[in-house]
């Protein structure tokens, strides 16, 4: 039955827009039994490649990756002329594509979409249309694009131009000429730097209006290159696939190395093959960190500008021309053909906004604050308002009649970039929170229509009529959305991926960078898990499996997949010299940390022979406040430079003199003498304060895990034994108890590092049993905490020692202690210290450096 033009007003699924996302849904609802249509504003298919046909507009991804691989019959039978189509050609895919598959009868053109509105009375969508079609329907999709809204062009004196205005992204089906046309084009994104060379082909002169330079790569087009066709003929299916688990969704191989660890010659080599190469990809993938180290990416944008200053013979216009204001690829790259070279045609100009701002558009052209210029036609290649603005151009109201765009008012929530909370039903295609324009966008359009084709089919077989995200789970996916994002340089630039292009818009970082990989693995892990932090309700009952999908921060997951990938035996399962063996190991290629002052080994006298130290002093003058500080290692491994990164962190951003003292280690001496060596330690560091070059009674303690078990027990016993005077206590994951009945030891027992199993062979290794309720062994168990110092408990979400952790700061509070306490989330007991690794720590750091410099005032 046609559903175009037919009087059907109820569906299965509501489709709105008939570019890639859109075409591709209807094709397999269909396959899959459901009633659908598809609204479509235009007055054919398209999308984004019916709208933008500005001279010059091709893909950016290759086309044979930029192409649909649901169908292989299709891939055989479609032939791409050119490794970039053009639009047009792009164009007459998908045409080819909606007659293929005979699309066409399930799709209303012409029918913008207005309002949506849930009715919870019928658990249904009513979609209504500007031409007043309203019709019901059961899912709600939105695949409208993430580029589709054009923004508003936000130039003072727009309306007063008489001569002829066009927009890149609505452009006139039948073309323009320009010939013998003085053109202004504003805008050098990708739209402006694909038309501008073609547009100078025409015009008898160009100008250009330039507010922020970008970075291009040579886009080098030209047939699709034979061995890129021969890769894919040879195994399609492991081609694709290697595609859909890749970072970007197009299969490329990725360096592992950091651009610092890589020589200097070998660095210009794959800059300069990533550059011959001629995509968006291939220089990114050259190392590992070029979005993450800015010294790395500055390095990289030399080499950019260089190219510039390369190809454009007047220097001036080369230097305007280079991109400077934002780190490369945190907007999206260019690619492009003759743009750097037509600045040296003589009937070519660029007016560097920066210098001389538009003051305003008038009757005949543009005035800067410069000169004035007179035009008959101006380009607008301005750009969109991106990956929100489409969607909440729909009044879209969900439960309650909660309106979608006042839920977005500060940004998108999104679960999985799929699905809102609030309203049930409704989805959207490549939505906010997805990897969208930071991949290939066919596919990640695919593998949004398979996952959502897969859950109608899922809830039709369960029988249940809506599907809506959890609050908690969309909450953690914004979370690890945004976390990721701070990995990044990306929140740097003024990009419309953090929505800074539109005045007015929140400034959040709108994809997910994490990756269409990881991406792909997290939404499968959704649908494993019973639909995790999806709550599915039919008329016989409601299902709710409530959860986060990914709660370990992703740099932590990284440390965390790292130590997997070394496949090395567990601790608990080698002999103490083995396992101090595997740890020195481990970090020898470790993040030094921040560069100290200076840094002393000596040695101090102990109880049963000398002890090390390492005394780390600020750069700054003293004298200085005293940290001493104990190391972690479980009572049997580390040292007195163990903890180091942690160590010099302290140092500098406290501006402290930080001591790490060493205490006897088991199993071959066991409890109490770590506790004997550390309290004669202390006293000595309090007797000798000035000698070390520290400020007299400004003296605290800090360690982390089994060092926080020493300083805190270090503080009930100067307290029991009247000295010395400690003014404060760090206490980073420490151990307090000898309980392994906890929660936090169940939950976290196995995959953070530290395990159960290793917790309970440090206390097998450090003290016998009978002697573990010893407040000196268990400082949680002593008789009171009343009068110790001020302290500053820190604990790990994803930690076995963490309720312990938590009792002990909670204990103190109750004894009348000063206690500033934080639960981290998403860290483990390791990655608090881990300085350098786990950036996401940063936060948490920084307020136990400020804690230590509290301690001292
Ligand atoms: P864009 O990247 O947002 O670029 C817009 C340009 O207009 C920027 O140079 C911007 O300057 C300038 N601009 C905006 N408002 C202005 C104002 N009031 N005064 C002066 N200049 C102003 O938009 P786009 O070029 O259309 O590209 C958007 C995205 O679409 C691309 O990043 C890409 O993902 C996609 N696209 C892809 C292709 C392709 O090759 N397949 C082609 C076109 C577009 P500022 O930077 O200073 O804001």
């Amino acid at each position: 039955m046609d559903n175009n033009g037919s009087q059907k007003k109820d569906f299965d699924v509501i489709t709105v827009g008939a570019g890639m996302a859109g075409l591709y849904m209807l094709h397999k609802l269909r396959a899959q039994g459901f009633s659908a249509i598809g609204l479509e504003a235009g007055d054919d298919v398209g999308g984004t490649w019916y709208w933008n046909r500005y001279p010059g507009a091709r893909c950016d991804i290759e086309s044979l990756d930029y192409s649909y691989s649901f169908d292989p019959e299709l891939e055989k039978v479609w032939q791409w002329s050119e490794r970039y189509a053009t639009q047009p050609e792009i164009l007459r895919y998908l045409q080819f594509v909606a007659d293929r598959y005979d699309l066409r009868r399930d799709i209303r053109f012409s029918s913008k979409v207005e309002r949506a509105d849930w009715d919870d009375s019928t658990s249904k969508w009513r979609i209504t249309t500007a031409n007043g079609d309203s019709l019901t329907c059961q899912y709600y999709v939105m695949a409208t694009g993430c580029l589709s809204l054009p923004k508003e062009p936000d130039v003072k004196g727009v309306e007063r131009f008489t001569g002829q205005t066009y927009f890149t992204n609505r452009w006139p089906h039948e073309g323009v000429d320009f010939t013998d046309m003085r053109v202004a084009v504003i805008g050098t994104g990708s739209s402006g730097i694909q038309s501008i060379p073609l547009i100078a082909e025409q015009a008898s002169q160009l100008t250009v209006f330039q507010r922020t330079a970008n970075y291009a790569a040579p886009a080098n087009n030209g047939p699709v290159r034979p061995e890129h066709r021969e890769k894919l003929n040879a195994d399609r299916e492991a081609y694709r696939e290697e595609g859909r688990w890749s970072r970007a969704g197009v299969p490329l191989p990725r360096s592992e190395e950091p651009y610092s660890s890589v020589n200097l010659e070998e660095r210009q080599r794959r800059l300069e093959a990533g550059f011959a190469q001629g995509d968006l990809l291939t220089i990114n993938s050259s190392f590992s960190d070029l979005v993450t180290n800015a010294a790395a990416n500055e390095s990289v944008q030399d080499f950019f500008r260089d190219k510039v200053r390369a190809k454009v013979t007047d220097p001036k216009t080369a230097e305007d021309l280079c991109a400077k204001d934002f780190p490369l690829f945190t907007k999206r790259l260019c690619l492009e053909t003759n743009y750097f070279k037509t600045f040296n045609l003589p009937h070519t100009k660029l007016v560097n906004l920066r210098r001389t701002p538009i003051a305003s558009i008038t009757e005949t052209g543009i005035d800067t604050t410069d000169e004035s210029m007179e035009f008959d036609a101006i380009v607008f290649a301005t750009g969109f308002d991106a990956m929100t603005g489409a969607i909440v151009a729909v009044d879209i109201r969900g439960r309650d009649g909660i309106s979608l765009k006042d839920v977005w008012e500060e940004g998108p929530k999104t679960y999985l970039g799929l699905n809102v909370h609030g309203f049930p039903n409704f989805f959207t295609i490549t939505g906010p929170g997805s990897p969208s324009v930071l991949s290939n966008m066919v596919v990640s359009i695919e593998q949004h229509v398979n996952w959502l084709t897969a859950a109608f089919e899922h809830l039709r077989k369960e029988g249940f009529q809506t599907i809506e995200a959890t609050s908690a789970a969309q909450d953690g996916w914004i979370t690890h959305v945004n976390d990721f994002a701070n990995l990044t340089l990306y929140p740097v630039a003024n990009s419309w991926y953090m929505g800074a292009n539109v005045p007015g818009k929140p400034r959040v970082f709108l994809p997910y960078i994490g990756g269409v990989d990881t991406y792909r693995q997290a939404c499968n892990e959704v649908v494993e898990q019973d639909y995790l932090g999806f709550e599915q309700c039919g008329t016989s009952g409601s299902r709710c499996n409530e959860g986060v999908i990914r709660f370990v921060k992703p740099d932590v997951q990284m440390v965390l997949d790292a130590i997997a990938g070394l496949e090395q035996p567990p601790l608990d399962t080698l002999s103490p010299i083995q396992a101090r063996e595997q740890i020195e190991a481990n970090t020898a290629n470790r993040a030094p940390g921040p560069e100290v002052g200076e840094v002393l080994d000596g040695s101090l006298p102990g109880p049963a022979g000398s002890l090390n130290y390492r005394l780390y002093r600020p750069a700054t003058a003293g004298p200085h406040p005293i940290v001493v500080y104990y190391h972690g290692g479980g009572w049997v491994l580390g040292h007195a430079s163990s903890d180091d990164p942690f160590c010099r962190y302290l140092c500098t951003q406290a501006n402290a003199l930080v001591i790490s003292v060493n205490y006897r280690h088991a199993p071959e001496t066991r409890f109490p003498a770590a506790v004997e060596d550390a309290f004669e330690a202390l006293n000595w560091i309090g007797n000798n304060a000035e000698s070390l070059g520290g400020a007299p009674n400004k003296l605290s303690v800090a360690g982390w895990s089994a060092g926080g078990n020493l300083a805190t027990v270090m503080c009930q016993l100067a307290l029991k034994q009247g000295g010395p005077n400690i003014n404060g206590q760090l206490l980073v994951c420490p151990v307090t108890d000898c309980d392994f009945s906890t929660a936090s030891y169940n939950e976290n027992a196995e995959g953070y590092i530290l395990t159960r199993n290793l917790m309970e062979w440090f206390w097998n290794q450090y003290c016998k049993a009978e002697d573990r309720k010893d407040p000196r062994a268990s400082p949680l168990r002593a008789e009171s905490l009343v009068d110790l110092p001020p302290a500053m408990v820190v604990t790990a979400e994803l930690d076995p020692l963490r309720d312990e952790g938590n009792a002990y700061a909670a204990a103190l509070q109750n004894a009348g202690v000063i206690v500033e306490h934080i639960q981290a989330p998403g860290q483990i007991h390791t990655s608090l210290t881990a300085v350098d690794m786990v950036t996401s720590a940063n936060d948490v750091r920084q307020a136990m450096s400020d804690a230590v410099r509290a301690f001292a005032k």
